[in-house]
């Protein structure tokens, strides 16, 4: 359950791909903290050099899968929270506030985003949610480094993925 800056999906036909096409791709990506990122020369300074000063669900260099949402949810509840307290800060200049506050677009789009990948994973059956949170745990485990994949280690919350609808 991969997915675009948009929630679109991506690699439905990933199964059909040859083991050696999933290694080359995968070589010409980075990770960024809720997903990847496949911009070349971010790529090649190893997630160092973002021309565009790591606004990711902005970019189209940048994928997500399913077992990012906790990362996507926390980055959502960052963003709210940081605009309060920019909201009530007093001794700071306007346009430092105005330059740090978490645009309203940005915030939209996270939440489009999050909306997104919870919508797909409400139209899977029991048992392939069940497989997806098995799949996730593992995934996130090996993320934070238990398994040791050389991945750069992001303090992550434990996977949830109750699907919890607004309306
Ligand atoms: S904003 Fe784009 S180029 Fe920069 S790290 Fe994110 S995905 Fe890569």
């Amino acid at each position: 359950m991969h997915f675009d800056r948009h929630g679109k999906r991506i690699w439905r036909q990933a199964k059909a791909l040859l083991d050696s096409e999933h290694a080359r791709r995968a070589i010409g990506e980075v990770a960024v903290p809720y997903g990847v990122c496949t911009e070349p020369s971010n790529v090649a300074a190893g997630g160092q050099d973002c021309p565009v000063r790591f606004r990711c669900v902005g970019c189209g260099h940048f994928r997500t899968d399913v077992s990012y949402l906790p990362d996507l949810e926390a980055y959502l509840a960052d963003l709210l929270r940081n605009r309060e307290r920019l909201l009530s800060a007093v001794d700071v200049d306007d346009w430092a506030k105005r330059e740090a506050m978490p645009s309203d677009e940005e915030i939209a789009r996270v939440r489009r985003l999050i909306g997104r990948v919870k919508t797909e994973l409400d139209k899977l059956g029991k048992d392939e949610h069940a497989q997806i949170r098995e799949a996730v745990a593992i995934v996130r485990r090996a993320r934070n480094g238990v398994v040791g994949l050389g991945l750069p280690r992001i303090r992550q919350p434990l996977p949830d993925l109750r699907v919890e609808r607004t309306a």
